[in-house]
């Protein structure tokens, strides 16, 4: 006799959440489902079975994980993804489906770096000394507010293009991590660069932009992570699966 395998909803968007879907997809105890918001037009490939797009809410996310009989749901997100996880928190609370997440650790401040450590964007655009030549990669959605500021020169780096207008004192760089430290340094050089402002995401993909800033010696405004609902969290896929085992087994 066959046994179902265990339905899995994970909330991607992130390299976690395709590392995560991929380990389960090779496991026949079990068949993940990765959800993305769709804000990214190309999308990396992904494991399993994928869907794209809000689900309307909490209402929406809980109909959904009942509907298609989840039993577990991952939250896989940016640590900077605040809605997303507050509506997985509670979806699974109504629904009786249990939620773990997965979240990367975020950067710490080793010797010789110069963070300015600052609560959010509003915050970051605020402290930026006049005249300074910014490198800011803090994503597409969020750029707005520095492209505002026609007292420094921007130099915006994303995946995608934003929607906003990118004017005379700013230049847009289209690029995917990740990136090498010798890559990072080259730009920063070539731009001219005296300030970046980074979210403090976590990970390696991106994290030679802060090393390269230490050895140049730049200073770093450091945006720090947003405040999420205490949720039983892995820090890696391989604890993520230590947490899925324990959990039906
Ligand atoms: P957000 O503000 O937390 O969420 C806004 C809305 O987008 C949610 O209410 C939900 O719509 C929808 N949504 C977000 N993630 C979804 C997912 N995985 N599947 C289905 N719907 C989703 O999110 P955000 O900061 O805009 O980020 C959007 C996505 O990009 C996230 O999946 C995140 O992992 C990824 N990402 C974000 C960042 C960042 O810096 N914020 C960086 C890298 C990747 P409904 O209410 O309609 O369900």
């Amino acid at each position: 006799m066959s046994i179902d395998p265990i339905r899995m909803l994970i909330l991607g968007g992130t390299a976690e959440a395709r590392l995560l879907a991929a380990r389960l997809e090779e496991d026949m105890r079990f068949s993940p489902l990765t959800s993305l918001a769709g804000v990214t037009r190309k999308p990396s490939k992904i494991a399993g079975e994928v869907r794209i797009g809000g689900f309307g809410g909490v209402e929406g996310l809980r109909e959904f994980a009942s509907r298609e009989h989840m039993t577990l749901l991952v939250d896989a997100t940016h640590p900077f993804a605040v809605q997303i996880s507050a509506h997985a928190a509670q979806a699974g609370a109504q629904a009786g489906i249990p939620v773990l997440r997965l979240e990367r650790p975020p950067w710490d401040r080793r010797a010789g770096d110069d963070w300015r450590e600052v609560a959010d964007i509003d915050e970051a655009v605020r402290i930026i000394p006049q005249g300074a030549h910014v490198l800011v990669t803090v994503g597409r959605q969020e750029v707005a507010p520095f492209l505002e500021r026609d007292d420094i020169y921007v130099v915006a780096r994303m995946i995608e293009p934003p929607v906003v207008q990118v004017l005379d004192h700013a230049e847009l760089l289209l690029a995917r991590p990740p990136f090498t430290l010798k890559q990072e340094k080259a730009l920063m050089e070539e731009k001219r660069i005296t300030v970046l402002v980074a979210k403090n995401s976590g990970g390696d993909a991106t994290f030679a932009k802060i090393e390269a800033a230490r050895e140049l010696g730049l200073p770093v405004i450091m945006i720090a992570r947003p405040e999420k609902s205490s949720l039983t969290t892995a820090s890696g896929v391989d604890e993520m699966m230590v947490l899925i085992e324990q959990h039906f087994f």
